[in-house]
């Protein structure tokens, strides 16, 4: 299969049937962007950021800019991104006044001797990035209107790079009218995502749910047992569904730059491009 790769979801749910073509439009936006990173040699890390970050930006994907408010009307995001072939983190949880908590995770894997921030601690370290140059402010705080409808959506990429090395995101504003300071399954390492030097996966839906059954890690090692992709993501799916009944998505690549996908929720747009851009092949679900 070709390389380099990469696989874009905007998140599982009850889209609002008119929210659909503006999340496709997103994803495909999405996975451009983070192609071009690859296409022009850059490295798996590299374009998950970039693909991550233009979906925060964006304003109308559940991540960011468009991030749900919690009870209290406050934004508090969760983001983690993946190296897989270090089995290296770096996660942000509940965190505010950042748009773009994807960057400060990978500064936290990056610059940091630790793996998870929370909170205020997050938004300092945030501050400390921004000093240090390690990424620029366009516009500070955050200052876009919330994206209202549907219930649960996350973004998440997964890419592969022309060596072969994979990396993963998660991204969300959460569930609506979370409490504050809760957090889902999107910046755990294993349950809202995952990645080693072989496989990688990221997941969506009710994070109380997808942490029950360790969601990416699971259909990983379904993949480990000798199942191939599609059939580990459906047998992840079919246990989720089995020990909480809820509704959820999960995407998986491997090294080789093949790709699955699977959810039981009405829409999770989803975006492909496998070896070259004329291969790109988008999906509602
Ligand atoms: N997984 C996210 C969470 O529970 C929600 C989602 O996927 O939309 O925070």
């Amino acid at each position: 299969m070709a390389l380099p790769m990469i696989i874009v979801h905007g998140g599982a749910g009850k889209w609002k049937d008119e929210r659909i073509p503006i999340g496709l439009e997103e994803v495909e936006k999405a996975t451009r962007t983070g192609f071009a990173v690859l296409e022009n040699g850059g490295t798996a890390l590299d374009a998950a950021e970039a693909c991550t970050v233009y979906m925060e930006s964006c304003g109308n994907l559940n991540a960011g800019l468009g991030g749900r408010y919690n009870v209290d009307g406050v934004r508090e995001l969760d983001a983690i991104i993946v190296d897989g072939p270090n089995l290296n983190s770096g996660a942000v949880m509940a965190v505010k006044g950042v748009q773009n908590p994807t960057s400060l995770a990978r500064y936290v894997m990056e610059h940091t001797e630790y793996t998870q921030f929370a909170g205020e601690g997050a938004k300092r370290l945030y501050d400390r990035m921004i000093t240090e140059g390690y990424r620029q402010e366009t516009e500070p705080g955050i200052t876009a209107q919330p994206f209202t409808t549907g219930t649960n959506d996350t973004v998440g990429c997964i890419t592969v790079d022309t060596e072969g090395r994979i990396a993963v995101t998660s991204s969300t504003g959460g569930i609506s009218k979370k409490l504050p300071g809760r957090v889902g399954d999107s910046p755990i390492f294993g349950a809202g995502a995952y990645a080693d030097d072989v496989n990688g996966a990221t997941a969506t839906g009710m994070g109380e749910h997808i942490i029950r059954v360790v969601m990416c890690r699971t259909a990983v090692h379904y993949v480990e047992q000798g199942q191939d992709l599609q059939s580990a993501a459906d047998s992840a799916m079919k246990l989720f569904e089995e020990k909480t009944g809820s509704e959820a998505g999960l995407v998986m690549a491997n090294c080789e730059g093949e790709f699955a996908k699977a959810t039981n929720a009405k829409a999770m747009p989803t975006a492909v491009i496998q070896g070259t851009l004329d291969s790109m092949k988008i999906f509602k679900r």
